[in-house]
């Protein structure tokens, strides 16, 4: 660990150490419908069990996958966790299109970098631009991944150097043109460095995201503070706030501050604590930084509002929101 320099005020800072979490990864994941992000986290899904020891998570997560199914909800309506040789990777899907509300910017504010999934015939779609150019303003590490290169008509070179163009119109640093790209074929599981390479499995691309995407580096022992970025619902538990926490940890039954984005400051009490695997919940009894979370308890949590330690209440910065610019590349 070492003592860090960013995002935290001087007084916060002083006495704590901030600690890379290599137990997790979070990444967005950005496709234009169809262009097959249900078929690829499936993949990702029922083959995080080839890469653990214990069998049996590996199977929870196909049961969830079939329950999910059989209700038939999108398995991205919710973020999802994929494990990957002890690594936790959280999955977040980012809605396909642009919006005026900052909630692209606040769903993909979770993730420290993304997989831009694009379908090897049609190439970039102007829909998905929009929420790749917030991703690369937020600084989020790409990653492009060419799918569905088996299309009998499939043009990978063109497609790439739309690819190309797009990233060299919407970066930001040239650090952003140095982004990994893969060949998938996600109907069949399959991801390679080059077109040509065998076709054996989607390690490739769990690989990638372990080498490309950084781990998150947090404070666990400042107060926690999260930011809310999106909002669920179910009959039995009412309301679930969902987050990244940014800081410090959080315990079922604990009192939180909840900062209206006005700046409203009230004290609350939360219920349970939640983190994703596989397509569904678990309860647990402590959530730490660098994590993301649901949490019940608030009913009257919006998007945009902080959750924080009821001793020392601070915001997290609202996100900055502009235009979407629609035009084709
Ligand atoms: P999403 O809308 O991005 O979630 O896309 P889906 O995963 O639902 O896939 C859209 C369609 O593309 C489905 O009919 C899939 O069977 C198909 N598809 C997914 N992956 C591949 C692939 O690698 N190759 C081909 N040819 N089709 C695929």
């Amino acid at each position: 660990t070492e003592t860090s320099e960013t995002t935290m005020a001087p007084s916060e800072t002083a006495s704590h150490q901030f600690q890379e979490r290599t137990d997790i990864r979070n990444v967005a994941i950005i496709a234009h419908v169809d262009h097959g992000k249900t078929t690829l986290v499936d993949g990702l899904l029922k083959q995080s069990h080839i890469f653990r020891e214990n069998q049996q998570v590996g199977e929870l997560i196909m049961d969830s996958n079939d329950q999910e199914r059989e209700r038939g909800i999108t398995i991205l309506a919710k973020n999802t966790a994929v494990n990957y040789r002890g690594v936790k990777i959280n999955i977040i899907d980012t809605p396909g299109h642009a919006d005026f509300g900052g909630e692209v910017e606040r769903v993909l504010n979770m993730a420290d970098g993304c997989i831009l999934l694009i379908d090897a015939a049609e190439g970039p779609m102007p829909q998905t631009r929009f929420v790749l150019q917030k991703a690369l303003e937020l600084d989020l590490k790409p990653i492009v991944v060419i799918n569905k290169i088996d299309r009998k008509d499939a043009r990978i070179d063109q497609v790439m150097e739309w690819t190309q163009d797009l990233f060299l119109e919407l970066a930001k640093t040239d650090e952003q043109l140095e982004f990994p790209v893969l060949y998938a074929i996600g109907r069949n599981g399959v991801a390679m460095h080059n077109p040509n390479d065998e076709q054996v499995n989607l390690e490739p691309l769990f690989e990638t995201i372990m080498r490309v995407i950084p781990a998150p580096r947090v404070d666990l022992e400042a107060p926690f503070q999260m930011l809310v970025a999106a909002l669920d619902y179910d009959d039995y538990k009412g309301k679930y706030a969902i987050g990244r926490v940014v800081r410090g940890r959080l315990t079922p039954n604990s009192s939180v501050a909840r900062i209206t984005r006005d700046g409203d400051i009230s004290r609350q009490k939360v219920n349970l604590v939640f983190t994703n695997r596989g397509l569904g919940r678990v309860e647990i009894a402590e959530a730490q930084a660098g994590d993301i979370i649901a949490l019940t308890g608030i009913s009257d949590a919006n998007i945009g509002e902080t959750l924080t330690d009821p001793e020392t209440p601070e915001a997290l910065p609202t996100i900055a929101i502009s235009e979407p610019t629609l035009k084709m590349s």
